[in-house]
């Protein structure tokens, strides 16, 4: 933790600045954990990748199981936490023990003396308390629900949270069944290429005025994000085969073909609705995937073809930072999200914010995102994405490059301004 005077003054500024937070996946209280066992309660989210890549699979699924009592699990997860306390995803956990319990070190004892007194943060009051403690004004939310309910008017939704629309499972279709039900969402029966792609249409448009801000897609985590244009033969072709058999799917990368040519129609359809566009690059949740075809890089092509539709590039590309610099710094239709990025890695995240003074737009940082479905980890990774943003832009002020006032309006407009602004969310501005 740097502990200049520059740094200790920014950071107490940057603690007052209110957060638009660009990415969660949960609705509010409602889906919130009630917490019955401490171990499983603070290995939750990003922290348990660590514990499996440090201890193993097995071990990673005892301790999230609530059903086995502490002092059994006990051995498992001291020996694990041992080999990875000190990664950031395991620093969010210290972060909620501290402010959330009181507790400073981690044993058997105060880990059984946390049974009974674990938050639960379904009762909204006490949700809404840990909002407004640390200034979170609004979420975006990459959340899944009973579409057809929602369209209806149903809603889950806290009112403080804004809707993505989920866009993988929309042109990642593999069969007749998966089809018919993204149809079926807007009442439609589909029986060629044209229908579906006139749903998706449809779907999003009424989502949109259902209060839908943008659309959302991972599929990096399946695919290289490389989307070809021009494959609409082909995609006519595999379409026609699950249409003609409803029991035939397709596999990947035979898919492809249609899945790019869905991908490219579904930004049509984002330019149509002015709706931003969020895309996953860079690292992965859980463990043992391929991270070479999440590179933001190879996302050039679409970047390139769809310049009136805006793209929120995630991650931080980790750990391809100058490739994500590069593509903020030479699109004006894309912004660099640092959701998830500060406990990634909070150094890289440190550096590449320095980075980023000088070589993008400050217009084009969204500062962060918690990227969790537990709100206490999405509030201990805010603590870390203050910490960061504090220390990246002190040392750009001790340089002699910003005046602290130019830094606090960097800080803010990283922090709120940029994504109320990017997704149209309607707040008032706020001044550093
Ligand atoms: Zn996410």
């Amino acid at each position: 933790m740097p502990t200049g005077k520059t740094y200790e003054r920014l950071r107490a500024d940057i603690e007052t600045i209110p957060v638009i937070d660009t990415h969660e996946h949960f609705t509010g209280p409602a889906s919130q954990e009630g917490h019955k066992e401490p171990i499983k309660s603070l290995t939750s989210g990003y922290v348990h990748s660590d514990i499996m890549s440090a201890a193993g699979e097995e071990a990673g699924q005892m301790l999230q199981n609530g059903e086995i009592p502490t002092e059994k699990k006990w051995p498992v997860f001291q020996q694990a936490w041992r080999r990875m306390q000190h990664t950031a995803y395991a620093r969010v956990t210290k972060l909620i023990l501290k402010n959330e319990y009181g507790v400073e070190e981690i044993s058997l004892e105060t880990m059984k003396g946390l049974t009974g007194r674990l938050i639960d943060l379904r009762d909204k009051r006490a949700f809404d308390e840990r909002m407004d403690r640390h200034g979170i004004r609004c979420c975006l939310v990459n959340v899944w629900l009973d579409w057809k309910k929602f369209l209806a008017g149903e809603s889950p939704l806290h009112e403080r949270l804004r809707l993505l629309i989920a866009a993988p499972e929309l042109h990642a279709v593999r069969d007749f069944n998966a089809v018919q039900e993204r149809a079926g969402r807007v009442g439609r029966k589909v029986t060629c290429l044209d229908e579906y792609v006139d749903a998706l249409r449809e779907f999003c448009s009424q989502m949109k005025a259902r209060g839908a801000v943008g659309i959302k897609d991972q599929s990096a985590y399946s695919r290289i994000i490389q989307y070809e244009s021009g494959t609409r033969p082909e995609a006519e072709r595999l379409f026609g085969s699950i249409m003609d058999d409803p029991r035939r799917s397709l596999g990947f990368p035979a898919a492809k073909p249609l899945d790019d040519f869905l991908f490219h129609s579904l930004m049509r359809i984002a330019r149509e609705l002015a709706l931003p566009v969020q895309i996953h690059t860079g690292h992965m949740a859980g463990i043992r995937n391929d991270v070479t075809k999440t590179n933001a890089a190879h996302f050039r092509s679409v970047l390139e073809l769809h310049q009136d539709v805006r793209f929120d590039l995630f991650h931080g590309n980790w750990p391809y930072a100058g490739d994500w610099l590069f593509l903020g710094k030479n699109y004006p239709n894309v912004a660099l999200d640092c959701c998830w990025l500060h406990v990634i890695d909070s150094r890289y995240a440190r550096r590449t914010l320095a980075d980023a003074v000088v070589t993008v737009p400050q217009s084009k940082i969204l500062g962060f995102g918690g990227d969790y479905g537990h709100l206490e980890y999405a509030c201990g990774h805010l603590i870390i994405a203050r910490d960061n943003i504090a220390a990246a832009l002190a040392e750009m002020v001790d340089d002699g490059w910003l005046g602290l006032d130019e830094a606090r309006q960097v800080a803010a407009d990283w922090l709120f301004n940029n994504p109320n602004e990017f997704f149209q969310l309607g707040f008032e501005p706020v001044g550093a």
